[in-house]
């Protein structure tokens, strides 16, 4: 392998959270979830901004030990045609949705670059906000899917410990540690407005997955200082292998992981997905998550074929419809924001600006 770039093991750039987490921190859990929530107020308000995912495809080249859609999966494969795509859109738009996150697995003739970029410009077609979380790409590639309507990109390292990543990552593109690791910046570079990073927290010992992912969050934000960045939580979830998490991390954990990304980085997205459970989304809204999922279908072809068949990539926890969840976050004085994003900031920029809107 490649050098690792400095930035990686620069512990400079995550002390701050590492005296969070420390045991020996005297605040306790209950003020860390206080100035959580006092840093959240200040920068965000009571507001939670909503998007939610479409899978497009559960083709995949790729081996990883932990996920539902690696190559040796049994289940049936399938990718949506443009048709089925409409309906999907028109079925999240009822909901009230107008920020879509597109996946796909690994890059395969099935569902590649091209069909990629002609999903993103249906999806731009009637969400104002389309964000994709797919292949690792070059920066040419994403500035075609930024001139398509792309305007946002997830990419999670998984984890952050190469020896233990060669060794989850069985076979397939995804084996290449360094390419996943700099994708972020070739896609600010290709003009992508915002990258959204995380570890799949339970792969490896998660303090030092906290370190590196907020050594990755400092490097992105100190190099592409106008790039919007974000930061997920996602624990394993059980899907079709049955894959055990060698470093399960309770709730206990990932809340004060939360609170401690809230008070180091008081402008940075949180966002939670409904892997986790109602009362846990419940709980962290307002005390530093400002982004979450909603009615999430992890099936190709979920929204608008509840009997669609074929494997999902992990179990959803919150099953709760858009209106339910919408209830709960008001219940909590805090406003659900569907829009968040408008259509004409989607220009795409290049270059230095692209790297520094
Ligand atoms: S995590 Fe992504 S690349 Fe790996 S098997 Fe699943 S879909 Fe494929």
């Amino acid at each position: 392998m490649n050098q690792l770039p400095a930035w990686l093991t620069d512990r400079t750039l995550s002390a701050d959270i590492a005296s969070l987490l420390a045991p020996e921190n005297p605040m306790d859990i209950e003020s860390l979830a206080a100035e959580a929530r006092a840093t959240t107020l200040r920068r965000f308000g009571r507001i939670i901004s909503l998007y939610a995912p479409l899978y497009l495809s559960n083709f995949c080249s790729s081996g990883c030990i932990y996920c539902g859609f690696a190559s040796d999966r049994k289940s049936p494969r399938r990718k949506l045609e443009p048709d089925e795509i409409e309906q999907e859109l028109k079925a999240m738009k009822a909901l009230g949705i107008g920020d879509v996150l597109l996946l796909t697995g690994e890059r395969t003739g099935n569902a590649g670059y091209d069909y990629l970029r002609r999903a993103i410009e249906m999806a731009a077609r009637h969400m104002p906000r389309v964000a994709v979380e797919a292949f690792p790409m070059s920066v040419a590639e994403y500035h075609g899917l930024a001139e398509a309507g792309c305007t946002g990109m997830t990419i999670y390292q998984e984890t952050y410990d190469p020896d233990n990543y060669r060794d989850l990552h069985r076979w397939g593109p995804k084996r290449d540690f360094l390419e996943r690791l700099e994708t972020p910046e070739r896609a600010l570079a290709g003009g992508i407005r915002t990258v959204g990073i995380g570890a799949l927290l339970g792969l490896a010992e998660p303090v030092s997955e906290a370190l590196a992912l907020a050594r990755h969050v400092r490097h992105l934000c100190k190099t592409y200082w106008k790039a919007g960045v974000s930061v997920s939580f996602p624990r394993i979830r059980p899907q079709e292998g049955g894959y055990q998490p060698p470093f399960p991390v309770d709730d206990q954990f990932l809340a004060r992981m939360i609170f401690a990304f809230r008070i180091a980085m008081p402008d940075v997205d949180l966002v939670l997905s409904t892997r986790e459970s109602p009362r846990f989304r419940d709980g962290m809204a307002g005390l530093g998550i400002t982004r979450m999922s909603i009615a999430s279908k992890t099936t190709v072809g979920g929204y608008h074929d509840p009997k669609s068949a074929g494997s999902t990539q992990f179990e959803v926890s919150d099953n709760r419809s858009a209106e339910e969840f919408c209830r709960a976050l008001r219940s909590k004085n805090i406003e659900p924001v569907f829009k968040n994003w408008d259509t004409a900031y989607n220009e795409p920029v290049t270059g230095e600006e692209a790297a520094c809107h």
